[in-house]
């Protein structure tokens, strides 16, 4: 394939000053590099197209026999258009960008050692349906997350441009005096090694997508839309970096009998006639099984009875809530003639006629329960 004019690559003139070429280059590795266009080999080709371009007319020397000879003149060191190496590149991009390079192509957040950038993973997140019982008690969840992993058999070599520091210094003289100067190192990207062997399957950086079965151990007491993070189970981060959360959003099913309110559960027992003016025992279901309760004799309708303790417990371990039994009489609908006359006879009686009696209201049951 013939090789194209240098010049014409970078798009400038034949007189062109170095500020001109440098200008160009930087304008086209901006455009064609990697991280903006992953994947995409026609702008790796042109990448590195204009990397050569710009590594021969950048110097003066290798410049003037491009001059005179041409492409023959630089010898077989950049034959075949992909000749350089990617390293090599992004070397030089670090020198002419310096640090303003990286904040350009960064896309992650970095984090710890400011010498040797660690990339941090993404968070995952999923909701985890709970029922009141396992609230209850607390439980054991076995969920399968969809995690960004390192491959297996991926290696890394320690990056030869900055020799693992990730980063130069450099010493310039200024009319202010000699200046250090720290750039991060464009080949590795500041984490001082590079990808050495990417396994079949594995992206550009590595890594793989796989389902893993992760334990998440829930508390008892937990609240919906309380979030609980498993440490290190989100994503991996590429370059050996640190790995991300996974986040568990809780959700309550909502009970067949019971009714959640804070740590207090609610439960609407119905009870009939003959058994609120006689009193009884009930079954009544809690979140360990069942319990049974005593309906003392002239029992109103409207009776709130407290369970002490049968509630949820306390997410930090301060004890339980309570369960509190509201009473309902229930009264039917349909009667026959025998009860119909039972009725019209107690209804003369003065022993049926309501009257305020030592119970309490209902406001003064509502207040106590505050
Ligand atoms: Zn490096």
């Amino acid at each position: 394939m013939a090789k194209r004019d240098y010049y014409e690559i970078l798009g400038v003139s034949r007189n062109a000053s170095a500020e001109e070429i440098k200008k160009a280059y930087r304008k086209l590795a901006i455009h064609y590099h990697p991280d903006k266009n992953p994947g995409n080999k026609t702008a790796e080709e042109k990448f590195k197209e204009a990397a050569e371009a710009y590594e021969v007319l950048s110097s003066p020397e290798k410049r003037k026999k491009y001059d005179q000879f041409g492409h023959s003149s630089i010898g077989n060191t950049y034959s075949g258009g992909a000749g350089m190496n990617m390293e090599d590149i992004f070397a030089n991009l670090g020198d002419i960008f310096g640090d303003a390079f990286e904040g350009a192509f960064s896309g992650f957040g970095f984090g710890g050692d400011p010498r040797k950038k660690r990339i941090k993973g993404s968070d995952l997140r999923i909701r985890i349906k709970l029922s009141l019982e396992e609230i209850y008690k607390g439980v054991e969840k076995k969920v399968k997350v969809r995690r960004m992993k390192m491959a297996k058999g991926v290696s890394f070599k320690i990056c030869r441009h900055c020799k693992g520091n990730g980063q130069f210094s450099q010493i310039t003289n200024t009319f202010l005096g000699r200046m250090q100067t720290l750039s991060t190192c464009g080949a590795c990207q500041g984490r001082g090694k590079i990808i050495d062997h990417i396994p079949v399957g594995a992206n550009s950086q590595g890594m793989i997508k796989e389902e893993e079965l992760v334990k998440i151990q829930i508390p008892a007491g937990v609240t919906e839309g309380m979030q609980l993070k498993v440490a290190g189970k989100g994503n991996e981060a590429p370059f050996e970096g640190i790995n991300g959360d996974l986040i568990a959003l809780i959700e309550e099913m909502p009970h067949e009998k019971l009714q959640r309110e804070g740590l207090n559960l609610h439960y609407d027992l119905d009870i009939s006639i003959p058994e609120s003016v006689l009193g009884t025992t009930k079954e009544v279901t809690t979140l360990v099984g069942k319990a049974r309760i005593t309906i003392e004799s002239g029992t109103q309708s409207g009776k709130i009875l407290r369970m002490k303790g049968k509630g949820i417990p306390n997410f930090e371990g301060r004890g339980y809530g309570d369960m509190l039994i509201h009473i309902n009489v229930w009264i039917p609908k349909k009667i026959s003639r025998e009860q119909r006359e039972m009725f019209e006879k107690m209804k003369e009686d003065d022993n049926f006629i309501p009257h305020k009696s030592q119970e309490k209201s209902f406001f003064d049951r509502v207040r106590e329960m505050f």
